[in-house]
């Protein structure tokens, strides 16, 4: 079987077309500043091997290795502009013995582009390489020639490529403490650059899009109030690791951290709509919540980036301690902006989850994960892409963010010390179904 599919202004061009195409692409300027502009893509695939070729402005640097769990082919290339539609990697259904799923592509670093083949069974490259589209034209081919071979092979190919992890960078040195000065919110829209997260039905909608265009509403709304400094833990259409976004919080000295997402459901849940607000917790507090995590976890490996081993010891222990109060209080906002976001917007009909996001893992401050609604729901795609709904919903949130850092809370929270009121913590802290039952929880040895 011969699978194909073309993109981008290749797709509908001739040779001559697409030629007339990358020479009104930007040229490479002559300090080489400007990226190479991708135009079309095309994918061919027998099932005995596949050609995934990209038609680029100019020449492009690249190199390629395999990872397993789930098996990827990785190519790393210098900064490529992509004019392309993402959809055009997705899968199709019904392609039979083919050896690509599905393919990415899109900025990782700084000057540095990825594309990511998300493979059907074990294939190996079989070779990597940019050449001339035509001669007297800068405009170039980047092929990435793969070919079925033996699971075994495959596994040795990606032992061979497995990078020794880079030297622990800054996380340990972070300076955690109080802040003085105002509290600092860290807002982490989710995906980026190679990884778009989810997609609409339609293909246009992207999450990556979605979550980024609300966190500078929040941002422009929450600076506005003067009482907040703000970091976003993404500027613009770039990657950015899951653990990264955790250590970008800790050095911001962050007071509150929220994740922005928007998840999709198939089949059958095209009628599931509305925003949920997830807090840690070991344990998912039901299915769809386990699902959810189980995705939003995987953005590292959607962009081939293998998440780091954590090695348990003292600093888990430690972790648990401090963990069961910040979880407190992320329960408090989760609370808060549930009851703000309903005056404003829908809310799932289960609107508050808990689950083991790797993004709310750290203990030195209160996180939450928002999905602020369905892809795959109809009403909700108009929602999220309207300037309204996002005027609104912003506004809901940067009350209840208000409202949780009001001076009066602490004064509440004396009041509830000396009996006039319940304590607002123990409370969450007891309705917290998932707080592991940690025998040092109570007169631990301080080590
Ligand atoms: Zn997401």
């Amino acid at each position: 079987m011969e699978f194909r599919m073309q993109a981008g202004v290749g797709a509908r061009a001739a040779a001559t077309g697409l030629l007339l195409a990358l020479a009104a692409a930007p040229a490479v300027a002559e300090d080489g500043a400007a990226p190479p502009v991708a135009v079309a893509a095309r994918l061919a695939d027998d099932g005995a091997a596949a050609k995934l070729s990209f038609d680029l402005s100019g020449p492009v640097e690249a190199s390629a290795h395999a990872m397993t769990d789930p098996d990827r082919i990785v190519v790393d290339l210098a900064e490529v502009n992509f004019q392309l539609d993402p959809a055009v990697g997705r899968p199709t259904p019904g392609r039979g013995d083919a050896i690509v799923k599905a393919f990415r592509f899109g900025l990782f670093g700084p000057g540095k582009s990825r594309v990511v083949v998300d493979l059907a069974r074990p294939a190996c490259v079989e070779r990597v390489e940019t050449t001339p589209i035509a001669k007297g034209s800068p405009a170039a081919r980047l092929v990435i020639a793969l070919e079925r071979c033996e699971p075994a092979a495959f596994a040795a190919a990606a032992r061979a490529s497995a990078a020794p992890a880079p030297a622990a960078e800054t996380s340990e040195t972070a300076t955690i403490g109080p802040a003085s000065g105002p509290p600092v919110i860290v807002l982490d829209p989710g995906h980026g650059g190679v990884d778009g997260g989810a997609y609409g039905a339609g293909g246009a909608v992207e999450e990556k899009t979605i979550v980024y265009d609300f966190a500078l509403e929040l941002a422009r709304r929450l600076e506005a109030m003067k009482r907040f400094k703000v970091v976003l833990t993404r500027h613009g259409d770039e990657f950015v690791s899951l653990e990264d976004r955790v250590r970008i919080a800790r050095e911001a000295n962050a007071s509150l951290l929220i994740s922005l997402h928007a998840d999709t459901l198939g089949g059958s849940g095209a009628e599931v709509s509305g925003a949920t607000v997830y807090t840690c917790s070991e344990r998912a507090s039901d299915a769809e919540a386990a699902r959810i995590a189980e995705r939003e976890n995987g953005a590292d490996k959607a962009a081939g980036v293998e998440p780091k081993a954590q090695a348990p010891g003292v600093a888990d222990i430690l972790f648990d301690l401090e963990r069961r109060e910040t979880r407190a209080y992320a329960h408090i906002f989760s609370r808060g902006l549930v009851d703000e976001w309903r005056g404003a917007a829908r809310l799932n009909r289960n609107p508050e989850r808990s689950a083991g996001f790797v993004v709310l893992k750290a203990p030195d401050f209160p996180s939450v994960l928002v999905e602020l609604g369905y892809l795959s729901n109809g009403e909700d795609v108009s929602a999220l892409t309207s300037a309204e709904w996002r005027g609104k919903t912003a506004a809901a949130m940067a009350a209840a963010i208000d409202r949780f850092f009001a001076p009066t809370r602490g004064e509440a929270q004396k009041a509830a010390a000396a009996g006039d009121a319940p304590a607002p913590v123990d409370a969450a802290a007891r309705a917290d179904p998932a707080a592991p039952a940690n025998p040092l929880a109570a007169g631990a040895p301080a080590r």
